[in-house]
């Protein structure tokens, strides 16, 4: 295949003119920080997701660094979570003054299951910090029920899992706190953002307080026309606040979700029957998947001793980029020394990480770029 003329970005969003309308309308109205549509926002998100709370925020980094903070767990906490992840899930749980505790994952679903959390869990362990992989739904099921025998808090980091569901259920629901991403590659984006959600009415509450400097229900409306009033500061809170621009963004993304999860359907069909007899492991089917990244991984003994990051640059090479979801992190040098993680702890993870490679899977390709991919991985993986 001829290299690409221009670069193909590995993520990249749909952007149609309704989103720009929006977000004109927005900074016309002059409201631009927290205000009305964020909580607008914040009702349509739970009505999608189907719970009673949820609080938008600038990030899923934030969402899960606040899920922890208001759990208000004992200093020094074990957190069980997954290598199988981005460091903002371990980042988070350490900025809430715990220690993140790594479990191998499944190398199907790449998930953490129940019974190998339960293999980690001592006196210590406080919460437990699953991460819906892709979008293929970890079984909430059986990992609450560990949960509560153990009387253990869940946090559900659902950055890739806005559209996952289980038995008709949206993952985000079965835990304590479920935290979404709103970054630009994710399945609804707002630029930067995340959304909590929760069943329980004061861990909302704090949240939202916590992520506005910890100032008194509702600061925000004190620029309002209701009458100035005075804010007390009750945690020394974050500045982690949600923008009316994100929503504006936001609202309009929210009504095209199914359509672009349609469309990543159907691309995962056509990926799976062009690269059937290709020498690479395909990504698994499972109900209720969100189909946030289709992940292939490289098989180097059939490719004589090709390797992942060779495979990386070949597609790079032609103008088309891809992503690593992900090197399993806790072979990364901060958890390694403090820690002491090493290698051979997690085959599982490890494996994932050296050979995985994700290649463009966005609703925004158009027919030639998708022909563009199909034609290059067929050649690199012949
Ligand atoms: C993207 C991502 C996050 C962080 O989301 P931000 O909104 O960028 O903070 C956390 N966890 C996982 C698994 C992610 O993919």
């Amino acid at each position: 295949m001829k290299k690409r003329e221009n670069f193909l970005v590995f993520g990249s969003p749909v952007i149609e003119e309704d989103e720009i309308a929006a977000v004109c309308d927005t900074l016309r109205s002059k409201w631009i920080g927290t205000g009305p549509k964020v909580s607008e926002f914040e009702k349509r998100f739970r009505e999608y997701i189907g719970i009673e709370y949820s609080a938008a925020l600038n990030s899923c980094t934030a969402g899960l660094h606040l899920a922890l903070v208001a759990l208000d767990l004992p200093a020094g906490s074990e957190v069980i979570t997954t290598p199988m992840t981005f460091c903002a899930t371990a980042n988070a749980i350490i900025h809430s003054g715990c220690v993140p505790v790594f479990c191998d994952v499944d190398p199907v679903s790449r998930n953490l299951t129940a019974e190998k959390i339960k293999e980690k869990i001592t006196p210590r362990t406080k919460a437990i910090v699953p991460v819906h992989f892709a979008g293929y739904p970890c079984d909430m099921v059986e990992i609450m029920k560990i949960a509560k025998e153990n009387n253990l808090y869940v946090v559900e980091d659902c950055a890739h899992a806005i559209e996952s569901t289980i038995n008709g259920k949206h993952v985000g629901t079965f835990g304590d706190i479920g935290c979404f991403s709103f970054y630009v590659t994710k399945n609804l984006m707002t630029g930067e953002g995340g959304m909590i959600v929760t069943k329980n009415p004061k861990l909302e509450a704090k949240i939202k307080v916590l992520a506005l400097h910890g100032m008194s229900k509702d600061a925000w409306k004190r620029f309002g026309d209701e009458g100035y009033k005075h804010y007390q500061v009750i945690y020394p809170g974050f500045k982690y606040n949600m923008m009316d621009i994100q929503a504006a963004l936001g609202l309009i993304q929210l009504g095209k979700v199914e359509r672009f999860r349609s469309k990543r359907v159907e691309l995962w069909k056509i990926f799976k029957n062009e690269f059937k007899n290709l020498s690479c492991r395909l990504p698994s089917d499972h109900d209720g998947h969100a189909y946030h990244l289709f992940c292939l991984e490289v098989d180097s003994e059939k490719m004589k001793g090709k390797t992942r990051d060779q495979v990386l640059l070949e597609y790079q090479k032609l103008n088309i980029g891809v992503g690593v979801h992900y090197q399993a992190l806790h072979l990364q040098p901060f958890y390694e020394s403090k820690y002491g993680y090493s290698k051979g702890m997690f085959p599982n993870a490890e494996n994932i990480g050296t050979n995985t490679i994700s290649i463009p899977f966005s609703p925004a390709l158009t027919d030639k770029d998708i022909e563009d991919v199909i034609l290059a991985t067929k050649e690199i993986f012949q």
